[in-house]
Formats: structure tokens, sequence, C-alpha cells
């Protein structure tokens, strides 16, 4: 589609060819990443992710060079390649411009310049909900947002095929696509297992457990709920399925721990697991003086009418979980 964009008379241009070197132009807190985020995640490059990986610190302005260098490595690898990929830096300068362009050429895939055409004072005031590391001063940002808008005129005779604003784009659809291809494979929907009840698991305690998730099935230790473990290395926590907390129907995690009440007693104590902070205070020794740990022996210490144990759960919870 082309219009003509009255500013400058040259013809509004939303082509973005595939595959194509597409080169984010805007300032800090334009919204490159977020617009980037729209195309799959190896297929962006961004400056700030190369900057974390060689200094741990995605702000580094002192790592710059060897981030670009880095960055430069993996472009060159995938244009080889002819994979499309989005270069997410504020490219305001003309050499930096110029580096990528001729990158494009060399390899024969088209190059596309996307302009971010937000205002200056939303970019600014965007930098003050970033931490202090990543925020960009303000004169910083003024001059990053004047170097693109002037470079605008010229994107063309730099050696862009195709030079595009942000704001003419349709990008949400497969940003929806993704999220939504990702939602019918984790129900089942697309012919796979999908998590099953992974969900609960996940919607509990986050993504970053669910690798290290297990169900120890057939074990009685939590009175025949179902119980799970989580290791990692020499770590292993055990929870237990509660299929109706409180007498309310809802569904929840209990986390096993030690007796709250008497320091010998070796029968499985179940604190509530809420959250995976629950599951970090049982590894930092902050869950033993929660108030709501219940000793299947002992009660949660205020009631010592606490009903029997079972025999098995007399045996040592760690092998009988197994
Ligand atoms: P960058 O510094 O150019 O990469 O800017 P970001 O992509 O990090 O944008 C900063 C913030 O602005 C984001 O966290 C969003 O909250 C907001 N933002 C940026 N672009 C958009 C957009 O297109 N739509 C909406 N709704 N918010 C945006
Ligand atoms: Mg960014």
């Amino acid at each position: 589609m082309t219009r003509t964009f009255t500013a400058t008379l040259q013809p509004l241009d939303t082509t973005i060819p595939d595959p194509a070197l597409i080169v984010l132009i805007g300032a800090a807190g334009s919204g490159k990443s977020t617009f980037a985020a729209t195309w799959n995640p190896s297929q962006v490059l961004e400056l700030d992710a190369f900057r974390a990986m060689v200094s741990d610190e995605a702000g580094d302005q002192q790592a710059t060079a060897d981030a670009v260098a880095a960055l430069r490595t993996v472009l060159e690898a995938r244009l080889t390649r002819k994979k499309t990929t989005v270069v997410d830096a504020t490219n305001c300068e003309r050499a930096v411009r110029a580096g990528l362009v001729q990158a494009a050429r060399r390899h024969g895939v088209p190059a596309v310049a996307v302009l971010m055409g937000t205002p200056v004072s939303l970019c600014v005031i965007r930098q003050t909900a970033r931490t202090p590391d990543r925020a960009v001063p303000a004169d910083t940002v003024r001059a990053q947002h004047t170097a693109a808008t002037t470079a605008f005129p010229g994107l063309r005779g730099e050696g862009f095929d195709h030079v595009v604003f942000a704001d003419q784009l349709h990008r949400l659809e497969p940003l929806l696509q993704r999220a939504s291809d990702t939602r019918r494979a984790d129900l089942g929907w697309d012919g796979n297992p999908g998590l099953g009840s992974l969900l609960l698991v996940r919607r509990v305690f986050g993504d970053a457990v669910l690798p290290l998730w297990r169900w120890a099935e057939g074990s009685t230790l939590a009175g025949g709920d179902r119980v799970a473990e989580i290791t990692l290395g020499a770590d292993r926590l055990i929870l237990a399925l509660r299929e109706n907390v409180d007498g309310q129907g809802d569904y929840g995690f209990d986390l096993l721990t030690a007796c709250p009440v008497d320091d010998e007693c070796t029968a499985p104590a179940w604190a509530p697991a809420h959250s995976v902070t629950t599951l970090l205070d049982a590894l930092t020794g902050h869950l033993a003086n929660a108030p709501d740990i219940v000793c299947t022996v002992h009660g949660d210490g205020d009631d010592q009418e606490a009903d029997a144990p079972e025999d098995d759960l007399q045996v040592p919870y760690a092998d009988e979980a197994a």
C-alpha cells in the first residue's frame, strides 16, 4: 500500500518483505521493544539484551561496543541464512544504520527502516517507569528523538528499500496469534497432550517450577491426596494437592514442612503454599514460624485434638513420597 506522507511528499510505504532486515529507529521509550515483541523472539536482536549478555546489565553503556560486536555476529549468521531479523536498538546514528544496510545488501536481503512515531514527551515520561539502571536521561532521549526525526527524509537515500512508520503497521494480529497458539497448546487443543494438571501448578507457582515438577503417583503421604515433588540437584520440596481447601471446594497446594510444635516430631506437617514465595520461604528457613502450619500429629499447636496419624504417615516422609 502506498499513500503520500504530506509532511515530505514521500510515498507512505507499509511493505515489509520476508525475508527482511528490519531496522527499528526511535528514541529510548518510543516503543521499539514492545513492537519488536510482535515478531518471534528468535528473530529479534535487542541491543539491551546483548549488553546484559556480556555485562549482566542491560543499561551498561560501557558494554555497548562488545554488545554491538556480538549482535553483528548473530546478524551476519542470520542474514547468511536469509532469516528475517529485527534490530531493536535506537539506530539513530547514520553510521550505525549504514553498517546494517551494508550487511543486508551483502546478503541480498531487503532493508526496511521502521520509524517509531512516538512524541518525545511520551518517550521521556516513559523513562520514569524504568528502574534507575535502565532509565535514559531526558536530554539523551531528546537528542535521540531529534536524530531519528532528522534522519527520516534521507533514509531511502541511505539505501533502505522501504521506509515504514510503526503506527501504519498492523502487528497486533501476529502477537495475538502466537499468544493464542501457546494457550491452545497448553490446553491440549492442538492435538498434543497439553499441560493437563500442570495448568494449576503454573497458575499457583509460575512457569519456573514446571520442568522440575513430578507427581508422585501412589504416594499415601497426604492421606490419599495427590503428592508431587519439585526436585533440583540436592533440593527437594514435597507438596500435596488439596481439592477442598477450607471446605470451600477450592483447589490448592500444601507444602510438607517440619512440625511447628515438637522439634523431635517426624510426622508430616503441612503449610498452605499460596505462591512460589512459600516455596522460597521453605528453602530459606522463613516458613518455620508461619501460623498456619498443621502437623498431622500435633495440629497447629493450639489444637491438641488433632486427628491421630495413620501408621503409614510415620514413615520418614522423604522416602514415602518417592
Ligand atoms: P523502547 O525503549 O523503544 O524499547 O520502548 P519500550 O518498547 O520499552 O516501551 C516503553 C513502554 O511504553 C512499554 O513498556 C509500554 O508500556 C509502552 N508502549 C510502548 N509502545 C507501546 C504501544 O505500541 N502500545 C502501548 N499500549 N504501549 C506501548
Ligand atoms: Mg527497548
